[in-house]
């Protein structure tokens, strides 16, 4: 908001000045993976504790061996059956009496015989053998106060995600969780011409967590802004960039940015 000319931005071959730059702001920061802040979390971080499955689960260090999933939602469940492609076994940690999953991954889980669920079951910390690498998990039981030590060679966490929204705090109406929130079926937030689109969105996160859904809701975002910038009379011009590519006997092309003209 404070430069004059920038020159460059993509999208903008002749300079844009800052303001017009943020007439139509999209907010697309996305939700970080929360994490369980065990008191070895830092040493044994993709050491053996990983907050992805899907990223990670393949890694030699997992390939059949005892693997643990901590949380009870669909990601947990999810991520868990999804590491019975590679694991031994996998236990899932559940710190309540029940899981929050939806019913189809209950049943899913429940029906493989190479997930065990423990309910009621805190994970306290991770230990390790004496070449240093993780061996097993320090669980304790909530109803009894009973600690032990459950084989493991890797802990996955599936316990939710954050929205990255800090920075609209007191700015744009979030939910509770700090989730952004928009009119129904636009992406327009609760401060004109400022749009929230993918995972920070209350709608994208809070319902489906799926990549298309978050990638959608970026183009609804576009529409929205390019219906605001129409409506208060701002030209609203697409463009296109050629690029060779180093790879393919073919030029790519895509659409770069929108240019604004006030
Ligand atoms: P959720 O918030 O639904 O579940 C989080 C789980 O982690 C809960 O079981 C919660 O326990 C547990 N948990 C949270 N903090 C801790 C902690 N400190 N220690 C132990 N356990 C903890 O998050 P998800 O990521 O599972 O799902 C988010 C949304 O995304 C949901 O709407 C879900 O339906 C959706 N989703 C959809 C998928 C699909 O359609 N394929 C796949 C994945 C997610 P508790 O229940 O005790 O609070």
């Amino acid at each position: 908001m404070t430069t004059t000319e920038v020159e460059n931005f993509p999208g903008f071959p002749e300079g844009i000045t800052g303001p017009d730059l943020m007439d139509g702001v999209i907010y697309a920061t996305g939700a970080t993976a929360r994490r369980l802040n065990l008191p070895r979390e830092e040493e044994f971080w993709s050491r053996g504790i990983s907050a992805c499955a899907i990223c990670d689960g393949a890694s030699p260090l997992f390939k059949g061996q005892v693997l643990a999933v901590v949380g009870g939602g669909d990601t947990a469940t999810e991520e868990a059956l999804y590491l019975t492609k590679y694991a031994r076994h996998v236990h899932l940690l559940v710190r309540k009496d029940q899981l929050r999953a939806s019913r189809a991954m209950q049943d899913r889980v429940f029906n493989n015989p190479n997930v065990t669920v423990h309910f009621n079951t805190e994970t306290v910390d991770v230990v390790s053998n004496t070449k240093g690498q993780m061996s097993g998990i320090l669980v304790k039981k909530a109803d009894t106060a009973e600690n032990s030590v459950l084989e493991a060679k890797g802990l996955f966490y599936g316990i939710g995600h954050s929205p990255n929204s800090q920075l609209l705090e007191g700015q744009v109406d979030l939910d509770t969780s700090g989730y952004v929130l928009v009119e129904e079926g636009t992406a327009k937030t609760s401060v004109e011409g400022v749009f929230a689109a993918g995972d920070v969105q209350v709608t994208v996160s809070c319902s489906t967590l799926q990549a298309i859904t978050a990638a959608g809701s970026g183009c609804i975002a576009a529409l929205s802004v390019e219906r605001y910038l129409a409506s208060n009379n701002l030209l609203v011009e697409f463009h296109q960039v050629q690029l060779p590519s180093l790879y393919l006997p073919w030029q790519v092309s895509y659409m770069s940015g929108i240019n604004l003209v006030s």
